[in-house]
């Protein structure tokens, strides 16, 4: 793991700032109220500097990738501030399930049967609050990427709620990087609604005003905050 310096040309707070301005104006523009999308400020790769630059413009929502990685950087500043709400937004290992449960506040990447039979045991025997558990969903199809099939998802989250008792609370998308993002976030919050799903993680630093105007409540925004990685 390679964790940058906080970059001395990059203004963190001036960053925050900005995005949080452009993502008032897209949910303005779209007839929503700014309050209803929640910045994830995505510090994967970026050291603890960075964070606790952020952490004092008053960042309290954050995104990591990896479980390792955030348990090296994250146990120390939650119990410093515990009003942090830290999001897992990557691939989840069942050999993790553990660790991930006891550290992340959110987990977006269920997206497997396995997966959410260990989180069943796992959360049974945890002593504080559960994580969030949202669906990720594969929009693209694309074989490399981790996520439900849109075409299982309405059975992956019923078997999440019926099958192994969790409470699924959103889906979570990463369109292909090579396509227009929107029929892929229009396609997330079809998949959403219809299953009375109220929150919807898309939108990354490229296109979180887009994922907007097509409902995001949660945007994951990492290299237009902290820079390049
Ligand atoms: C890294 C990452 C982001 C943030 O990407 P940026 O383009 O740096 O904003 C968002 N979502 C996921 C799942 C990521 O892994």
């Amino acid at each position: 793991m390679t964790e940058r310096e906080a970059h001395p040309t990059i203004d963190i707070a001036a960053n925050l700032a900005a995005v949080q301005a452009r993502i008032a104006a897209a949910a303005r523009g779209a007839g929503r109220d700014p309050a209803s999308v929640t910045l994830v400020a995505v510090s994967k790769l970026h050291g603890v500097d960075a964070i606790r630059a952020a952490i004092a413009s008053g960042q309290r929502v954050f995104g990591e990738n990896r479980v390792q990685e955030a348990q090296a950087k994250w146990p120390e500043l939650k119990r410093e501030f515990p009003d942090i709400v830290l999001h897992l937004i990557g691939p989840l290992q069942t050999n993790k399930v553990g660790d991930a449960v006891e550290l992340f506040d959110v987990i977006e990447t269920v997206d497997r049967e396995k997966l959410a039979i260990r989180l069943q045991s796992a959360l049974a025997r945890l002593d504080r609050a559960p994580p969030r558990l949202f669906v990720q969903v594969n929009t693209g199809e694309e074989p490399q990427k981790a996520g439900i099939a849109p075409g299982e998802a309405d059975a992956f989250i019923a078997a999440c709620r019926d099958t192994h008792g969790l409470s699924i609370d959103g889906l979570m998308c990463i369109p292909p990087v090579d396509e227009e993002p929107s029929p892929h976030f229009a396609l997330l919050a079809k998949i959403a609604a219809r299953n009375r799903l109220a929150r919807l993680s898309m939108g990354m630093s490229a296109d979180f005003e887009v994922a907007v105007a097509f409902g995001a409540t949660h945007v994951r925004v990492g290299t237009a905050i902290f820079g390049p990685r």
